[in-house]
């Protein structure tokens, strides 16, 4: 593996009130005694302080409620915590919404992103440089588009072809990233990410709605006929992902990062019903519930994504196995969700 390029110390994770910032704040906190992290996020409905609870060295970690579109917030902490790291997850992130309502998209993914990179271009040009620096922007698979049966995996060379207002609005933050870099120099990384599960998880999401259909009994929405593919990353395969992204890689590159681990929607609604069907006997057969309902517009139908650059040249791979870490999450949600 390559030697170390950054060495995070002062942190600032933005949207790490949500589901894979929360995550990435837990595993940093436990893994690197040498991480402060400031937490700004708007709370919107997406963000939770329940999230948050029992965190690791939590004296180590401070979280501010804030818009990362707030010029004068974002100034303001860079500047008095001595900010050295942006890790960028804040986002608007579902799909559907962009599609109801794709304004928000624009505001916080584009505008947003922009007013943190410009906030960082200042606030280091003025304070010593570039040098011991970096903007780690968080984005997906989703700004490549869509792909056919046979079609290879995207890589990172894949032409951007963003089909929804969100992963419309995430490829032009990513477009503002590279240009940062291109024009100022900033030092910045990108990670392009496919499809996360695990804990703290929105209940909006595929497999918490799945999830919490069977516990109540209640029909499990699946769009159009469920042929539709993705690929299936654990979220801490993810985190630990981000990290060596953004500790090893050089300035101004960008990595995807995936699970090799393309499962069709029904498929995967199956599989969680089997799982539900072994913890609830009583209730079996939960795939009973499935509903097939009238297609997303615009959906993509498949999303694959080649990881060989970051596993060759960062050493990066997704280690977890999916069946028992699918069973471990829907218990998560359970317990979660008993007495509810
Ligand atoms: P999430 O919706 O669970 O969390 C987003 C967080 O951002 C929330 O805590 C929310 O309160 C906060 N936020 C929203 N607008 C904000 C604003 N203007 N200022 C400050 N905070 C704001 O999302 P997630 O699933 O954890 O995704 C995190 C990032 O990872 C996103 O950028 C998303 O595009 C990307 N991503 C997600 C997945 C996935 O499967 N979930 C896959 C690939 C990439």
């Amino acid at each position: 593996m390559s030697t170390v390029a950054h060495q995070p110390r002062q942190m600032l994770v933005t949207g790490g009130a949500g589901f894979i910032g929360s995550n990435f704040i837990r595993l940093l906190l436990a893994d690197d005694p040498s991480v402060s992290i400031v937490n700004l996020d708007l709370l919107s409905y997406a963000g939770s302080r329940e999230n948050l609870r029992n965190l690791p060295n939590e004296s180590r970690h401070r979280l501010v409620e804030g818009d990362i579109g707030d010029r004068g917030l974002v100034a303001d902490l860079l500047a008095e915590h001595h900010i050295d790291t942006v890790v960028n997850f804040a986002a608007e992130s579902h799909v559907d919404r962009s599609i109801a309502g794709p304004e928000a998209f624009v505001r916080t993914n584009v505008q947003g992103t922009f007013c943190l990179l410009e906030a960082c271009r200042r606030a280091w040009s003025e304070s010593g440089g570039f040098a011991g620096r970096r903007f780690h922007q968080i984005s997906t698979d989703e700004v490549y588009g869509t792909l056919g049966p046979g079609d290879p995996a995207f890589s990172e060379s894949t032409p951007f072809a963003p089909n929804s207002p969100y992963a419309a609005s995430k490829a032009g933050a990513d477009h503002l990233v590279r240009a940062y870099h291109h024009t100022y120099g900033l030092p910045v990384v990108t990670t392009h990410c496919s499809n996360n599960f695990g804990p703290y998880q929105h209940q909006e999401k595929l497999i918490p709605t799945v999830i919490r259909a069977c516990m109540d009994g209640r029909p499990i929405p699946v769009y159009g006929d469920g042929s539709n593919i993705r690929d299936w990353l654990h979220v801490d395969d993810h985190c630990r992902g981000i990290d060596r992204v953004l500790r090893y890689a050089a300035g101004g590159t960008a990595y995807n990062l995936g699970g090799d681990n393309e499962q069709s929607n029904i498929a995967l609604v199956r599989r969680i019903c089997g799982v539900m069907d072994e913890l609830r006997p009583e209730r079996a057969p939960h795939a009973d519930l499935i509903d097939f309902v009238t297609d997303r517009l615009g959906h993509d139908w498949r999303y694959a994504i080649n990881s060989e650059a970051v596993s060759r040249e960062l050493g990066w791979q997704a280690q977890s196995d999916f069946e028992v870490l699918l069973a471990a999450t829907v218990r998560w949600y359970l317990s979660l969700w008993q007495g509810t």
